[in-house]
C-alpha cells in the first residue's frame, strides 16, 4: 500500500487525499471475512456484524467528507474488523445488568430500588414460564378477575375495606384524582407539592389528571383553618402528600390528617393520602421514622396509595386501598386499564404481601427490611469478613472496616442515618478514583461510594453471595495487567 499524500493548504490536493481515502475504505464483505470476526465466536448474531460494519465504515466515509483527521491507520482493515466487532458485541450485550450495590441505600432508585424477596422470586418465574389463573375462575371455570389475586390480601393485611394494584405510585395518584376529582378542585398544601424524581411533580400530575389544584398555606405553613377557608362547592379532594424525599423544618406548621379527616367528614369530601413509602411495619425501634400504612388508614385517610418498591419491599406497583365507594369508582374508570398490572407484578406483589402476615417473617424475608434492620454486630462482622476476604486475595489490597452512615434511599426518610459499616479498600499503586472505576466497569459491577478520598464498600445492601464475587472482581482487576480504563 503507497502512502497517502498528506494534507496541504492546497485545496485540490486535499481533495484528492479525500478521494483516496475513501477509495481505501474496505468493502463490507471484506470486513465481515477478515479473522478478527470470524474468531469472535458464535455468540453475535451475524446480522450485528453486517449492521456495525455499514455503520462503522459509513462513519469514517462522513468524517473524512468533514475533514475531520483521518490516517491510514483508522480505515485499516484491521482497525475497522476490531471496531465492527466491538460494537456488535456491545449492541448483543444485556443493557440491564446484575450490580452489586456497595453504596450502603438499601432503595437505591437508580439501581432498581427493592430487591424482591426468595419467594417472590420463584412466584415470579413460575408466572413467566407457564399459564395460570390470572383472569381464570377455577371454581366455576368462567372468566375471573385479575384483581381478584391481590384485593383480599391486601385487605387482610392493611384492614383496609378495598385495594388495588396500578403500574406505581405515580399511576395510582393519577387515577386516583381523575377518578375522583376530575373537572373539579383539589386542595393541597403548598408545603406539599412535591417533586419525586424528575418526572413526578404534584402539579403536572394534577393538571394531567383533569383536577384544578387549589394550593392553600405556605411553603413552612400550613393550617386546617387554610383548607377550609378554600372549599367551596367545587371542591372534589383534600389531598395530604407525604414529604417523603425531603423535610421541612424550623419554623413549621401542618394540619394533621387526623384534622383533614375531621374536616372531610364536616364537608363529605374524600381525604386523600399519599403515603410514598409505603411502610407496614413500624421501624421506629430500629431510627426509622416513617409513617405506616396502618396508622394512615386508623387517622381515617380514606384513599392511601404507595409504592410496591420502596419500604414495602416489593415488585414496581402503586397500591390504593380504602374505603370501597372511592376504590370502585377508581377500578371502573378507563385509566385503572391503561394502568393495569401483570401477571409478574401481580406474582411478586402476592409473595410480598403474605410475608406480611407475620412481622418476623417480613423482617427476615423481605431484603429492605432486614437490610434496614441488621444490627450493628452484624453489620460490623459482615464488613469484617469482607475485609479478611479481600486481604487474602493479594498483599497490595489493603482492606479496613471503618464505622459510616447509610440512607434509606428511594426518596424515603430523608434526614435519616443509620449506623453502617463498610470496608475501605486501597490497591497499591491505583488511586481511588481509578479503582472505583474499575470496579465500576467489571463485567459484574461493584458499585461503591467515595467518601473522603477513601473507596468504601458497604455491607448493609450486600445480598448473599456477594462477598465472594467482589473479591472475585478485584482479583480480576489485580490479573488485569493494563487496568485499562479509558
Ligand atoms: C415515590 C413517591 C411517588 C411516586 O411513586 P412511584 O412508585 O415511584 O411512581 C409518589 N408520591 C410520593 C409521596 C412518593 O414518595
Amino acid at each position: 500500500m503507497g502512502s497517502i499524500p498528506t494534507y496541504s493548504r492546497h485545496k485540490k490536493r486535499r481533495s484528492d487525499v479525500k478521494k483516496e481515502l475513501m477509495r481505501r475504505i474496505p468493502k463490507i464483505d471484506e470486513v465481515l471475512n477478515h479473522p478478527a470476526i470470524s474468531k469472535s465466536g458464535g455468540e453475535v448474531p451475524p446480522g450485528l456484524f453486517l449492521k456495525s460494519a455499514r455503520e462503522i465504515t459509513e462513519e469514517k466515509r462522513q468524517r473524512i467528507l468533514r475533514g475531520d483527521e483521518v490516517d491510514e491507520e483508522d480505515i485499516s482493515i484491521e482497525a475497522i474488523a476490531m471496531q465492527t466487532v466491538k460494537r456488535a458485541k456491545a449492541y448483543y450485550a444485556f443493557s440491564m445488568r446484575e450490580v452489586i450495590n456497595c453504596t450502603g441505600v438499601s432503595l437505591h432508585t437508580n439501581l432498581g430500588r427493592s430487591p424482591l424477596s426468595d419467594e417472590a422470586g420463584r412466584q415470579v418465574i413460575k408466572a413467566a414460564f407457564g399459564y395460570n389463573t390470572l383472569e381464570y375462575d377455577v371454581e366455576r371455570g368462567e372468566r375471573g378477575s385479575r384483581h381478584q389475586h391481590l384485593e383480599q390480601l391486601i385487605k387482610n393485611i392493611t384492614g383496609a375495606e378495598a385495594a388495588i394494584a396500578v403500574n406505581n405510585n405515580a399511576a395510582a395518584t393519577m387515577l386516583c384524582l381523575a377518578a375522583l376529582g376530575r373537572g373539579r378542585e383539589t386542595i393541597v398544601s403548598r408545603g406539599e407539592l412535591v417533586e419525586i424524581g424528575g418526572s413526578f411533580r404534584i402539579p403536572e400530575i394534577m393538571e394531567e389528571s383533569g383536577c384544578t389544584l387549589v394550593e392553600v398555606g405556605t411553603t413552612n405553613k400550613t393550617r386546617i383553618s387554610d383548607y377550609r377557608n378554600k372549599i367551596s362547592d367545587n371542591t372534589a379532594i383534600l389531598l395530604k402528600v407525604h414529604t417523603s424525599n425531603y423535610r421541612i423544618t424550623g419554623f413549621t406548621e401542618e394540619a394533621s390528617l387526623e384534622e383533614l379527616v375531621k374536616l372531610g367528614k364536616e364537608n363529605g369530601l374524600p381525604v386523600v393520602h399519599d403515603l410514598g413509602s409505603g411502610l407496614m411495619e413500624d421501624l421506629s425501634d430500629y431510627g426509622i421514622s416513617e409513617p405506616t400504612v396502618k396508622a394512615s388508614l386508623r387517622a381515617g385517610a380514606d384513599v392511601v396509595l404507595f409504592s410496591g418498591d420502596k419500604l414495602l419491599g416489593g415488585p414496581q406497583a402503586g397500591i390504593i386501598i380504602g374505603k370501597r365507594e372511592y376504590i370502585s369508582r377508581m377500578k371502573n374508570h378507563p385509566l385503572a386499564r391503561a394502568f393495569r398490572i401483570d401477571k409478574l407484578t401481580i406474582s411478586a406483589l402476592e409473595a410480598t404481601f403474605r410475608a406480611y402476615y407475620d412481622r418476623d417473617r417480613a423482617l427476615r424475608n423481605i431484603p429492605i427490611l432486614r437490610m434496614l434492620t441488621a444490627s450493628e454486630v452484624e453489620l460490623a462482622e459482615k464488613a469484617q469478613g469482607l475485609a479478611d476476604k479481600l486481604s487474602s486475595v493479594s498483599e497490595k489490597i489493603k482492606a479496613s472496616v471503618v464505622i459510616t452512615e447509610n440512607q434509606v434511599g428511594g426518596g424515603s426518610a430523608p434526614g435519616t442515618f443509620l449506623k453502617g459499616a463498610a470496608v475501605a479498600v486501597e490497591i497499591e499503586s491505583i488511586s481511588t478514583p481509578k479503582l472505583e472505576r474499575l470496579l465500576r466497569r467489571l463485567p459484574l459491577p461493584v458499585i461503591g461510594r467515595i467518601s473522603h478520598d477513601d473507596l468504601l464498600l458497604e455491607v448493609r445492601t450486600l445480598l448473599d453471595g456477594d462477598v465472594e464475587l467482589i473479591a472475585e472482581g478485584i482479583k480480576s482487576i489485580l490479573n488485569d495487567k493494563d487496568q485499562n480504563d479509558d
